[in-house]
């Protein structure tokens, strides 16, 4: 971690150690109540100083060497641990985070350096994280002191317990970075380039996220996870180098505990006995991506019926016999009937038909000549999840709209010349 030294032990408010072998307790965390600190606590009739301080712009100041001196950051009337007067300073380092401590919270920049402050603080000191070490001013001067009241101590060291948890990083200015945005806040979410999940997304061309934040155990394994058009990640609590698909899960009581999960999530309903369910689950799995919603009866234009369900990137289907009946160990699927060369009369109804439902869910009328969504049928992009949406950047006005696979846009003066947000960097 890189600390700003311009300060370093200008101080005259400290004491020298008489010790070369200090190891800190514990640690004070404080917020300054005002600005200009660096400059305020040099001189000696304030009487008091502290180790550290995170600048609003987050960087690291090393004020006062712990090593060689005590800072004057903290006093106690009393402590259950015991101490009094100045004694805590001791044995405590005193960490203040620049801030108007009327409770506005502290930068997104800051949080960052104290996490990263703190882990340091563990990498060096061997202080462990947890709430017996890391102490707000507060809760060892209760009464008369309130800092620091633009962040939560508590919190932030549940921060680094999550550390790979959705970072503060910046995200980039980009074209792709910033409507990859777009699409992360149409699932409630937001992009994070530097999230190991949204990496792995964007590595894997995993499609358009669906749902995100989603945290659930399994045979006593935490999880959190994320949908996406193509699949569903998830990953082991604090195991986050681990990204597990769906698809990919050899145990089968994992599978249908996390498609449990995911319908509800999602909204639809989960019948592990239905002849859909059955014909995707069992492996080798069918890529049909995600339901987007219950199966139910469908009419094509020839008059025939169908039990379908629709799902992100296919439908799955069963003729109705005329009597009512439905031979339900027949389960085909609407990619069968795309790829197939020359597909049958009632077929092709079928197809029109599904294409239909599956456009006006987003009240979109279905037209294969249509840009947005020839290309759509051409690249195999499965359902669209958005209607069509504008979106400026840069001075540019673009129109896009979300498929399961991937999503398209195209310059709103330009409407024909679609793009794939996959293709785009960050
Ligand atoms: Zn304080």
């Amino acid at each position: 971690m890189q600390f700003d030294t311009s300060y370093l032990n200008k101080t005259p408010n400290k004491t020298a150690r008489n010790t070369t072998s200090f190891k800190p307790e514990f640690v004070i965390l404080h917020e300054t109540a005002g600005y200009g600190s660096l400059e305020w606590n040099l001189r000696p009739e304030v009487r008091s100083s502290y180790n550290y301080l995170i600048a609003r712009d987050g960087k690291t100041y090393h004020y006062v060497n712990e090593k060689s001196y005590i800072a004057w950051h903290a006093g106690v009337r009393s402590w259950a641990r015991g101490y009094s007067g100045g004694e805590i300073n001791v044995y405590a380092i005193g960490v203040e985070v620049e801030g108007p401590n009327d409770g506005t919270p502290i930068t997104t920049a800051q949080t960052k350096a104290l996490v990263e402050l703190i882990r340091y603080f563990r990498d060096t000191y061997a202080i462990p994280i947890n709430r017996d070490y890391f102490f707000a001013h507060s809760t060892v001067a209760p009464g008369y002191k309130d800092d620091p009241r633009g962040y939560s101590v508590e919190y932030t060291l549940k921060l680094l317990d999550e550390s790979s948890l959705p970072s503060t990083g910046p995200r980039p200015n980009t074209l792709g970075a910033q409507l990859r945005n777009e699409v992360y806040k149409l699932a409630k979410g937001e992009y994070r380039p530097d999230w190991m999940f949204h990496q792995y997304a964007f590595k894997n061309k995993l499609g358009s996220p669906i749902r995100v934040g989603m945290d659930f155990s399994v045979k006593g394994v935490r999880y959190t996870g994320e949908v996406y058009g193509r699949d569903v990640i998830i990953s082991p609590y604090n195991q986050w180098d681990i990204v597990l698909r769906a698809n990919d899960l050899t145990d089968q009581d994992v599978y249908n505990a996390l498609m449990q999960f995911t319908y509800g999530a999602l909204g639809v309903d989960y019948r592990p006995d239905q002849a859909f369910y059955q014909f995707i689950s069992r492996p080798p799995r069918k890529l049909v991506g995600v339901p987007l919603g219950n199966s139910s009866r469908l009419q094509a234009g020839d008059g025939a019926a169908y039990a379908a369900q629709l799902f992100s990137l296919d439908a799955l289907y069963t003729p109705i016999a005329a009597t009512g009946t439905t031979n339900w160990s027949v389960v085909k699927q609407l990619s069968a009937i795309v790829a197939a060369q020359n597909a049958s009369a009632a077929d092709a109804a079928l197809r029109e038909t599904i294409n239909r439902a599956m456009y006006s869910r987003i009240n979109t009328s279905f037209d294969a000549k249509l840009p947005f969504i020839k290309k759509a049928l051409e690249a195999n992009l499965g359902a669209p999840l958005s209607s069509q949406r504008r979106w400026s950047y840069r001075n540019n006005e673009y129109l896009y709209v979300v498929y399961a696979g991937d999503t398209l846009f195209a310059l709103a003066n330009k409407p024909a010349e679609v793009r794939l947000l996959s293709e785009q960097a960050d």
